[in-house]
């Protein structure tokens, strides 16, 4: 029996246990993954998050291991970078990168070290409520149980498919858009610029993460994947990718001509960009399962973090977590939610529409060419600078 039960341990989950047991409330976190472990992601968290990093108190195991700050923004297509620079967030602070497989390890320690009870690796397979409590039954390949409690947070992401009342149904479009990604070492880009690359039938990025790893992330779509695999029958999806990236984009190949590959290809998905319930069936919903944007601008773990600073703000209102207050803090979180990411999870939206589309690579790269500061602009709108009301 527990205060609150946490589904999944990445950046949204790990936080919300970190902020809650900073109220001083019992806290179990369930995670399926042995860590360490990889993850489809460009791996940039914007500045804005490394205070809100400190309150949880993991500020300073992010910043000894973060790669180097990132001053400048670049849209690589088909010809020469053009680069603009980051919009800076209050406080001087800049976004660095840092490795998934070492951020999710932080701050799932820092909720353990907090008092968390961590069940790993433990899957939740079903989430049941009496109307007073919800009880999770978890399982692992030979074992379950039930853990017990008034709050749930459904911190599981929303790409992988599942039981659960939280997880979403299936859907399959040719438009779906896989997630893809890599480290590479002895890569040559500035250590303060993150290009966005645009190619025919997707988009990515890249950043300098810990350890002297750069990572190459990007999005694909389905039926450009379904193409790139007939015609390249021998490679895996994450080498198809690769090699139409470098015969679409010139800037890439100066970057990684010479690099090597860390690791294998990782790949994802299909993504499911778009806003859903924040709370439903009794169940709060933090990160990727409450809302997504389209990875084009890289905020999905700034929305992670802060959205469950934002629940458990609203959450930190009342003593007792009955029926009545549950829904009380699930009306205002979801409001306060909306207010914080409505806006970018739409201009990523947008965004990421132009990308795709087919010429879209000439019209970009004219249209930036001629307007650099629109880079910067763009950043700013998709919440780079946005901290956290008090
Ligand atoms: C190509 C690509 C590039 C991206 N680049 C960036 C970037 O540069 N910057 C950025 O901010 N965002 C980026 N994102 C988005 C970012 O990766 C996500 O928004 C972020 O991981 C969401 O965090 P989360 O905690 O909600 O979910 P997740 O990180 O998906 O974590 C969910 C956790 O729940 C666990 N889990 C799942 N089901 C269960 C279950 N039933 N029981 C127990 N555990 C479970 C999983 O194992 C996992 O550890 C990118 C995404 C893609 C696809």
């Amino acid at each position: 029996m527990f205060d609150a039960i946490v589904i999944g341990a990445g950046p949204s989950g790990s936080s919300a246990a970190l902020a809650l047991r900073g109220q001083g409330r019992s806290v179990a976190i369930i995670e399926r993954s042995e860590f360490p472990r990889r993850k489809v992601c460009g791996e940039f968290m914007s500045a804005v998050n490394l205070d809100l990093l400190d309150r949880l108190g993991a500020g300073a195991a992010v910043r000894a291991k973060a790669g180097p700050e990132v001053k400048r923004v670049a849209l690589f297509a088909s010809g020469p970078g053009i680069d603009a620079g980051m919009p800076q967030a209050a406080g001087d602070a800049f976004g660095r990168a840092l490795g998934r497989d070492v951020l999710d390890g932080i701050l799932l320690d820092a909720a353990r070290n907090a008092g968390a009870v961590v069940l790993q690796p433990w899957r939740a397979v079903e989430i049941t409520s009496d109307g007073e409590n919800a009880a999770v039954r978890i399982t692992t390949k030979d074992d379950q149980t039930v853990v017990v409690a008034p709050v749930v947070i459904a911190a599981h992401g929303s790409w992988e498919q599942g039981r659960l009342p939280t997880n979403l149904p299936k859907s399959i479009t040719p438009h779906d858009l896989f997630g893809f990604k890599a480290h590479f070492k002895g890569a040559s880009l500035a250590q303060d610029l993150m290009p966005l690359l645009v190619f025919p039938g997707g988009y990515g990025g890249m950043v300098w993460a810990d350890q002297d790893r750069m990572s190459l992330s990007c999005c694909v779509r389905r039926d450009l994947l379904t193409r790139l695999r007939e015609n390249g029958a021998a490679l895996s999806a994450g080498q198809a990718v690769h090699a139409h990236i470098l015969a679409s984009c010139p800037s890439v190949v100066s970057v990684i001509g010479g690099a090597t590959l860390d690791g294998e290809w990782l790949a994802a998905g299909p993504i499911r960009p778009g806003i859903r319930p924040r709370f439903a069936d009794d169940i709060f919903r933090v990160g990727n399962i409450a809302g997504e944007s389209h990875p084009i601008i890289a905020e999905g773990i700034s929305m992670a973090l802060q959205s469950s600073w934002l629940l458990a703000s609203e959450l930190a209102r009342f003593d007792r977590w009955d029926r009545a207050e549950r829904i009380a803090a699930g009306s205002r979180y979801s409001k306060a939610w909306s207010k914080q990411f409505a806006t970018r999870i739409r201009a990523a939206a947008v965004l990421a529409r132009i990308a795709v589309l087919p010429h879209s690579t000439a019209v970009m790269k004219a249209f930036v060419g001629r307007f650099p500061s629109s880079l910067t602009i763009g950043a700013r709108l998709t919440g780079k600078t946005k901290a956290l009301p008090n």
